[in-house]
């Protein structure tokens, strides 16, 4: 076959990392982005999460660096050959930890830094010495100037779903740290979307990249089926319950656009009898990972979630993924139903749609250039209680107002890293 692992000449501890994986071809992504990595030219690749694109890049990276392995306890014969830069501390934690299986076989060191947690234990493994380090890029500021990551021997540099990294607001820190970076590096640059901010990243920061997409930029996977149900507000749990019966579906995503919002949607739903976990950015770095491990394990049923902290979060067979909310940006659509029907599996999108959010779902349309046909869900119960008065209306209104309030530009980055 002509996407085997076996046609690339990995070095013996990598493949076999590769093989102890399971993995019994290359991905799309990996067909295309490993032998052009290894040429060390620049990439510029358009994949969404879930496609292997980690493995993508630190495979023939990891490969690239053999060459200094060294068994050495001198810190000095360690430096950082290689930076992997991520939007959120959970991508980051998810990267390292694929790295170092990946690594396992090799006397590579990859350590992994990212905000809300303490920095002493980080600057202890980065004092040590490692080749391949993980960041979010405001913590790596922090060390930076700490003088904890001298970056002067970087050789590669990943930017990692890079569009989000701009959305975060971003932009100046990468700038801050490329400017730290070695002139003569190969830089690769990956982004679910291509939008022109980021063609303009690539064109300040990238010479000459091969291009290279597996899927177009904003196309949504096949193998999911996404329905549009329209919904009152107040209707929407019900929604929520009563599909999950009719399909007889486990355990899902469930995305709201406010951190406000996903507190009290889950606990609505615990009330209700389901188990939860809400995934938000005011929660600590600890309940974050508790709460994913928690749904990993089966032990939750709906993981009730903001586009932050949800982002590329790799959970193999989420049979669906619902939008109580429909996200203010059509992009993170794109994001929110790619954490379902991954690697061939068939998923299922359900997104509800109250009346005023027509104009958002034409976005949506249009980015992915799907006519979306929005449909109504026949709840059995008799809907006359929706019809509340006047006042109690008004009181909802504000409290929707608030809760709208989205998580984005500054209080995202803020969130996202430690404070400064
Ligand atoms: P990523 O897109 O890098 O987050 O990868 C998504 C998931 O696919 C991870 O759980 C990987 O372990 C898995 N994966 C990566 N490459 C392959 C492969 N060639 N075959 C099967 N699974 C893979």
């Amino acid at each position: 076959m002509t996407d085997s692992f076996s046609n690339l000449s990995l070095a013996e501890p990598l493949a076999r990392a590769v093989a102890e994986m399971g993995y019994e071809s290359m991905t799309p992504i990996q067909a295309q982005a490993i032998p052009v990595v290894l040429t060390g030219k620049d990439v510029m690749g358009a994949a969404q999460t879930g496609t292997g694109k980690t493995a993508a890049f630190s495979l023939p990276l990891l490969q690239r660096l053999l060459k200094h392995e060294n068994t050495s306890t001198s810190p000095a014969r360690h430096p950082v050959r290689a930076l992997v830069l991520l939007p959120t501390r959970e991508l980051a934690d998810q990267v390292a930890q694929q790295i170092k299986l990946y690594a396992k076989y090799t006397q590579m060191r990859c350590a992994v830094v990212f905000g809300g947690m303490d920095m002493k234990p980080q600057t202890l493994e980065l004092k040590r010495g490692v080749e391949i380090l993980v960041a979010t890029p405001g913590r790596l500021l922090d060390h930076i100037e700490a003088k904890n990551a001298v970056l002067n021997q970087v050789e590669y540099v990943v930017l990692d779903e890079a569009d989000r990294m701009l959305d975060i607001g971003f932009l100046p820190d990468l700038q801050r740290i490329l400017s730290f970076l070695p002139k003569q590096r190969t830089t690769l640059l990956f982004s679910a979307t291509f939008s022109p901010e980021i063609k303009r990243l690539a064109g300040s920061y990238l010479q000459d990249p091969i291009t290279i997409e597996v899927a177009r930029p904003n196309e949504t996977a096949s193998t999911v089926e996404q329905r549009f149900y329209t919904a009152q507000d107040d209707d929407k749990r019900r929604v929520v319950k009563a599909v999950l019966k009719e399909r007889g579906i486990k355990q899902a995503f469930i995305f709201v656009n406010s951190k406000l919002g996903c507190g009290r949607l889950a606990r609505s739903l615990e009330r209700e009898g389901l188990v939860t976990a809400a995934l938000h950015g005011d929660k600590t770095q600890d309940e974050r990972l508790k709460a994913l491990e928690a749904f990993k394990k089966g032990e939750v049923d709906l993981l009730v979630c903001t586009d932050v902290a949800a982002r590329g979060l790799d959970i193999k067979d989420v049979p669906a993924v619902f939008n109580f909310d429909v996200p203010f940006n059509a992009e993170d659509y794109v994001h929110r139903i790619g954490r379902t029907g991954r690697a061939g599996a068939s998923g299922l999108a359900v997104t509800l749609v109250s009346p005023s959010d027509m104009r958002l779902v034409a976005d949506i349309e249009k980015l992915i250039k799907t006519k979306l046909q929005v449909e109504n869900y026949p709840l059995d119960e008799d809907r006359s209680r929706v019809n509340v008065s006047e006042g109690r209306r008004e009181e909802r209104r504000d409290d929707r107002r608030e809760e709208r309030r989205p998580e984005r530009g500054f209080e995202r980055r803020r969130e996202e890293e430690a404070p400064r």
